[in-house]
């Protein structure tokens, strides 16, 4: 069956390797659709080595149970999530569930981006192995894992009904937490992007102003619709320079939330004093459990959020490490897919 593996920094190949085995607790999954996440991108550009596996957003249709497992079976569309906690530990103990030494221990066999993926039974035991209902589409089921990664920062950054809220870039999760957003009663929301598909979009998915920052002081425009600031910035890229779009636009006593991985070592030079006189709070997220799968579930079988319009190209399995470049390189790229 064909893989998409990392083999060094940059180079991505497409190999022919055999089909996983399953232990008695495991899953095999036949793909139906991969979404392609600015980590995959991180992976192949950041510096990270050979054995980083890709593609962590994935659905599809359950292909072979091991002889242990229960509740699924042959024929089954799911959602499966690569990370679980182990529940157990002091991290798990206090909250910190994506923290926990297992969380990034176990992941997909051999990785997302093939043909059948084997899904270990730590995950499998702990929930990671979602059904889909007949109403939700494969690409929109891919999108239920950086949803779910979008509710939990909006969680932890304590985001309320009727805040102001700034979105600085609007990639498939910024576009995901504007909706998101909107659903749940925010005030006035801004996003801002260097792209100008992303900004047309965001504006049809209910954002109250669009700003390139290249061209607009954001920070003078936000005035405009929020004279004492964002209640909450949210740093929806891994730039470190749009922490300066949310520095200056969040009120006193605001918060930020930085949710887009920055690449590795990435440095920000920071006014401490200011920070601290204007009590602004950071909050980081990173990834996200199966209860926050499960809500981003209820929320598309509802159609309380449109995940569909976020996918902007698709490609087939074969063609993945072109998917992946044109992901990286494509101004017109919103959500790249691979489908098979
Ligand atoms: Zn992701
Ligand atoms: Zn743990």
């Amino acid at each position: 069956m064909l893989a998409c593996l990392l083999k060094g920094p940059g180079k991505v190949v497409l190999e022919d390797v055999p089909t996983p085995i399953l232990a008695r607790g495991d899953v095999l999954v036949r793909l139906r659709a991969g979404g392609i996440c600015g980590t995959d991108l991180e992976k192949i550009h950041g510096g990270y080595g050979p054995g980083v596996l890709l593609g962590h957003e994935v659905s599809g249709v359950i292909e072979q149970v091991g002889e242990e497992v229960k509740g699924l079976k042959r024929g089954d569309r799911v959602v499966a999530h690569h990370h679980v906690p182990c529940y157990n530990c002091y991290y798990c103990q206090h909250g910190d569930y994506t923290m926990c030494d297992s969380f990034k221990a176990t992941n997909f066999d051999p990785c997302g981006f093939a043909e059948f993926f084997r899904v270990p039974e730590f995950n499998v035991t702990r929930g990671a192995v979602t059904l889909l209902p007949d109403t939700v589409g494969f690409e929109e089921a891919a999108l239920l894992e950086p949803t779910a990664c979008c509710i939990r920062a909006l969680d932890k950054s304590g985001a309320q009904s009727g805040n102001n809220v700034l979105i600085a870039g609007l990639g498939p999760t910024g576009l995901t937490h504007l909706q998101l957003l909107r659903n749940m009663g925010a005030g006035k929301i801004v996003g801002t992007d260097i792209q100008k598909a992303r900004l047309n979009m965001a504006k049809k998915m209910g954002a109250d102003l669009v700003l390139d920052p290249n061209e607009q002081d954001v920070s003078k425009e936000v005035g405009k619709v929020a004279s004492s600031g964002v209640d909450l910035a949210i740093v929806s890229t891994g730039n470190p320079k749009a922490l300066s779009q949310a520095f200056s636009s969040v009120r006193k006593g605001g918060r930020i939330l930085l949710f887009g991985a920055p690449a590795q070592g990435a440095i920000y030079q920071l006014d401490v004093s200011s920070l601290f006189a204007r009590q602004i709070s950071i909050t980081t997220s990173y990834s996200c459990l199966e209860p926050e799968i499960r809500r981003a579930l209820d929320l598309v079988s509802r159609k309380a959020i449109d995940l569909g319009s976020l996918v902007t190209h698709r490609f087939p399995l074969k063609e993945a490490p072109e998917a992946l470049e044109f992901a990286r390189s494509s101004p017109a790229a919103v959500k790249t897919m691979i489908v098979s």
